[in-house]
């Protein structure tokens, strides 16, 4: 394999209190990622609707357990390249079970956290690989249980800010939002950004430094046409810079090297029997 082209960045922003600031506002923000960037998004989401008309990916081998998340709108289907890499390497993939991405955080992070109690006792401590806000979510899923995770790998999440994002991403969020507070069943709501008691905490679990112990690892690109990339590094973790888009970094070749190195770096801290194979879920 070859050397992970990590970057460890010299200069970040220092770390702000996100309850309070203006990363807070719902409004949408001065910085306008390069959309037309993700132009391949047509591509590779045809790309990734034939991905789903194979086989399903062979699920968990005998390598150490690994929990895929993905970013608003998607679910796990749209992580079934990455997770046949990981499994091809040896790794044991697990599916989130999230088939849309557009619900409470906090409902979602309780959920996996239920599904990370089922995996450890009997294949050890899981690596979190999380795209876009899939990465948003396995920070705030390992701050709330720390003791179920070797690390976190996130793939162009804006931790920092999480409405750091292009304007017209952050008006299919708001409108999601609406939807939700008007009463609409399984859409995230206004309250989600912390003042509901369903997501109490979550903006802090996103943006403080994970625990140690825990790896971590921020990918990065300034060719992100979705996320301010700003948004996304992390002055406690190491960076990885890589030059995909946002829609094509959870395929592309040096962001797989990136997360293979970096979740043979996480300590599971136990040893991982073979486990039986699971079905990748089918597309939503
Ligand atoms: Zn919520």
């Amino acid at each position: 394999m070859e050397p992970t082209p990590h970057l460890t960045l010299a200069r970040v922003p220092p770390r702000t209190p996100p309850a309070h600031g203006a990363e807070r506002s719902l409004l949408p923000r001065r910085v306008i990622p390069p959309l037309w960037r993700e132009a391949r998004a047509g591509s590779l989401l045809l790309n990734m609707l034939r991905e789903e008309l194979r086989p399903a990916p062979p699920g968990p081998t005998c390598g150490p357990p690994v929990l895929l998340v993905p970013g608003v709108f998607a679910g796990d289907a749209s992580l079934a390249p990455l997770a046949s890499t990981l499994s091809d390497q040896g790794w044991a993939v697990w599916p989130s079970g999230i088939r849309s991405n557009v619900g409470c955080s906090g409902a979602i992070v309780q959920r996996l956290v239920t599904r990370l109690e089922a995996i450890v006792p009997d294949h050890g401590r899981v690596a979190l690989v999380g795209h876009s806000r899939g990465g948003l979510l396995a920070r705030a899923t390992a701050q709330r249980r720390p003791d179920l995770v070797s690390g976190v790998v996130t793939l162009g999440s804006p931790h920092r800010d999480q409405l750091a994002v292009h304007p017209l991403l952050w008006a299919n969020v708001m409108t999601l939002a609406a939807l939700g507070s008007l009463g609409v069943p399984g859409f995230l709501r206004f309250g989600c950004r912390g003042t509901d008691d369903c997501c109490s905490g979550y903006d802090h679990d996103v943006a403080a430094s994970l625990p140690p112990g825990i790896g971590a690892i921020s990918v990065f690109s300034r060719r992100d046409g979705v996320v301010d990339w700003r948004a996304c590094v992390d002055p406690d973790a190491t960076n990885v810079e890589v030059e995909a888009t946002h829609c094509g970094m959870p395929s592309d070749p040096a962001t797989l090297r990136a997360i293979l190195s970096a979740v043979a770096s996480f300590d599971s801290s136990q040893s991982s029997p073979h486990l039986e194979p699971v079905a990748w879920p089918a597309a939503a």
